[in-house]
């Protein structure tokens, strides 16, 4: 900005010098000076379009942020309810036909049937997988419901 205003600055003294008349350097100079209120005009024009485009970027990446952190939360809930880590991938398991204990390794994923040692019966493993997926399906369910509430309040009118 220095740098622009030593350059009008110039073209002003430029001008000064060129122009012995009065008269004309007044009214010279006024035009110069109108000309340039019209570029700084024309400046915030795009300045303020910059923010606004700026602005809506912002609310764009704070809803993508959003959704990214609940997508985040159910992933969290999967992983803690579905998967066991590596340090916790043993499980107790007791048997419903002979109440025998035993642990059982999961590291290698999810089983949904074991062999009881102690009498051989295979046992179903229940894992919650209903509950889960109505989780799931109740996260993204509110997320929709945020997108559509107009929709949503014409269904609730009927
Ligand atoms: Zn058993």
């Amino acid at each position: 900005m220095t740098d622009l205003k030593k350059r009008f600055n110039n073209i002003l003294q430029d001008i000064e010098k060129n122009v012995t008349n009065k008269q004309d350097l007044d009214y010279i100079k006024t035009q110069v000076y109108n000309i340039s209120l019209l570029f700084l005009d024309e400046l915030d024009k795009l300045a303020e379009i910059n923010l606004n485009r700026l602005n809506t970027m912002a609310d764009r990446e704070k809803e993508l942020e959003a959704k990214i952190e609940s997508m985040e939360k159910i992933i969290d809930k999967l992983e803690k309810e579905v998967y066991s880590s590596d340090e916790d991938s043993d499980f107790e398991i007791v048997c419903p036909y002979c109440n025998a204990e035993f642990i059982e390794d999961f590291s290698n994923g999810i089983k949904y049937e074991v062999r009881c040692p102690e009498c051989d019966n295979l046992i179903e493993l229940d894992w919650n997988e209903e509950e889960l997926e109505d989780d799931i399906e109740s996260s993204l369910n509110s997320e929709e419901n945020k997108n559509n509430s107009e929709y949503n309040d014409d269904e609730e009118d009927m």
